[in-house]
């Protein structure tokens, strides 16, 4: 009997195998949940069900403000159980409790308001525009795409749940959502906060299971109009490629490599720190990590001397502590990728500067197979090391001379989705952001997402944006409407008039 179920058209239900998966807490391994594992045949309920929701629900007919008031009534249940959630969250994905409760639980709440607000506010009727001849009326606008499938990561699972189904339901689609197998527990609880919120039967539909079956059923149905995915570069090619065969509309956030540009007038102090953060929060299991350090060589000696000082300062060990910097990664297969890329660094002829391996020393019960120290290795852009994306803790630092060399190896990335500059002179900073081919540049920052600006990647990092006006409108269909106003029955198939329309 699973300890979680399938949420179908309204209702909470067994998965037609009646199989489950077990869950763990990756900090001791220990088993938490027994999750119910959906097959194709549940996919495919959950999509007629969408699909039913919004041909003929209520939903999509609703006035934005309508919907808006539902979305804010999840968000206030979110936010009154962020404890409880937080906790969820944690355990079952292995991010640090401060993590759960500063990022993911707000930004989850922060989503549905923000997207409660678009609803609201944001226009359905564009542009009108009146034409003298011939005569006519034009108008634009935006409509719900109809049924929406969302399939989401790990290292995000509450905050992404909402990044799909906010602007989804907020643009009036119905939706059919997939959480990873690692971590299905808060999406859980995202859909009861909804449920609670009274969002009608059939718009926001739940599958737990895995991506070869439940996740390739939701990106080819014929009945599901878009695939919104959050994932790896390796399964959103071949998402676009299932999707294709009904030509749906995609939005990929896919990963990244990014680099954090060091210039030699920036302060060193704040710049390690945002070096630091920029890599190993959340262990660098963040798609837009800075995992790439380019730094001055004048000050590189200084500055990698000042990382390495501070990042044997972060305390790592058990995820629920606040006093905890780095708890375990996702799983320790996650680990063990971290230290073969850690090995093939240093074939390739990289530099060990610290860490490197699994951390000593951690408190009894927690399992040290899933943890990994805070890593920085000397290399070069050419290394895989630099090139392809670790998700783990491990930053490559690397050397540059002038702003224009550390912009070529900053692009020199199938990715595109971050990146960071760093600098006490303004106009210089935002030159060098200017020219980096990415999707976001923080300027003496890092890792600061709002609801309200786009994100989304360049390259290979991924298709659309999600957050903003510009997210919100990807779940949006564009139609022209033009109104004949002339009453002239000759105007029909009237070359002159198409020659002026289209002149
Ligand atoms: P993943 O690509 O392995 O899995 C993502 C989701 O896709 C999961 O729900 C999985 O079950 C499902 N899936 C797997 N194979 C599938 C298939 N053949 N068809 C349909 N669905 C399938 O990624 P992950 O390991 O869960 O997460 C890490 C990756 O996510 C990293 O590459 C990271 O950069 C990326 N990521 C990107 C962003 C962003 O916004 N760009 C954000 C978070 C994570």
């Amino acid at each position: 009997m699973a300890d979680t179920k399938l949420f179908i058209d309204g209702e909470w239900v067994e998965p037609r195998s009646g199989e489950t998966f077990s869950t763990f807490a990756p900090s001791t391994g220990e088993e938490i949940a027994n999750v119910a594992k959906a097959g194709r045949e549940d996919a495919v309920l959950a999509i007629e069900a969408a699909r039913k929701a919004f041909d003929e629900g209520p939903w999509p007919r609703m006035s934005g403000a309508e919907r808006a008031g539902y979305l804010r009534k999840a968000a206030e249940i979110i936010t009154s159980r962020q404890n409880e959630i937080s906790e969820v969250e944690a355990r079952d994905g292995g991010g640090t409790i401060k993590k759960a409760l500063f990022a993911d639980v707000p930004g989850a709440a922060g989503a549905f308001n923000y997207f409660a607000d678009c609803a609201e506010n944001v226009a359905d009727v564009e542009e009108r525009a009146a034409s003298p001849f011939p005569p006519a009326e034009s108008i634009v606008r935006r409509e719900p795409i109809g049924v929406c499938a969302g399939i989401i990561p790990w290292n995000f699972p509450f905050i992404m749940a909402s990044w799909k189904i906010g602007p989804a339901i907020a643009a009036g689609n119905a939706v059919v959502l997939k959480p990873a197998s690692f971590t299905s527990l808060s999406a859980v609880e995202m859909v009861k906060a909804v449920e609670e919120a009274g969002v009608p039967a059939g718009v926001v539909n739940f599958v737990t299971g895995p991506g070869g079956s439940v996740g390739e059923e939701l990106a080819q149905h014929p009945m599901v109009d878009k695939v919104a995915f959050t994932g790896s570069t390796e399964v959103g090619r071949r998402i676009m490629q299932l999707a294709s065969s009904t030509v749906k509309k995609v939005t990929l956030e896919l990963g990244g490599k990014s680099a954090n540009i060091v210039l030699d007038d920036a302060d060193l102090d704040l710049a390690v720190s945002g070096v630091l953060w920029g890599t190993f929060f959340h262990n660098g299991q963040v798609c837009e990590s800075g995992t790439r350090a380019l730094i001055h060589s004048s000050v590189y000696d200084e500055f990698v001397g000042m990382l390495v000082e501070r990042a044997g300062k972060m305390v790592i060990g058990d995820n629920l502590s606040f006093e905890t910097d780095l708890g375990p990664l996702v799983s320790p297969s996650q680990a063990d990728t971290a230290e073969r890329y850690v090995k093939l660094g240093l074939d390739e002829g990289a530099k060990l500067v610290c860490g490197g391996g699994r951390p000593e020393g951690l408190a009894a019960g927690l399992d040290q197979t899933a943890y990994f120290q805070p890593t920085i290795l000397e290399a070069d852009n050419s290394m895989r090391v630099a090139q392809e994306e670790i998700f783990g803790p491990v930053l490559c630092v690397m050397k540059y001379d002038s702003d224009d060399e550390a912009v070529k190896i900053a692009n020199d990335s199938i990715y595109g989705l971050g990146g960071g500059v760093w600098s006490s002179d303004s106009a210089r900073a935002h030159s060098v952001a200017a020219r980096m081919r990415t999707g976001t540049v923080w300027i003496n920052d890092y890792h600061m997402i709002t609801p309200g600006q786009p994100f989304g990647g360049y390259k290979q990092s991924g298709v659309g944006r999600e957050l903003g006006e510009y997210g919100y409108n990807e779940y949006r269909q564009i139609k022209h409407v033009w109104s004949n106003t002339s009453g002239s029955k000759d105007q029909y198939l009237h070359f002159a008039a198409l020659s002026a329309a289209l002149s």
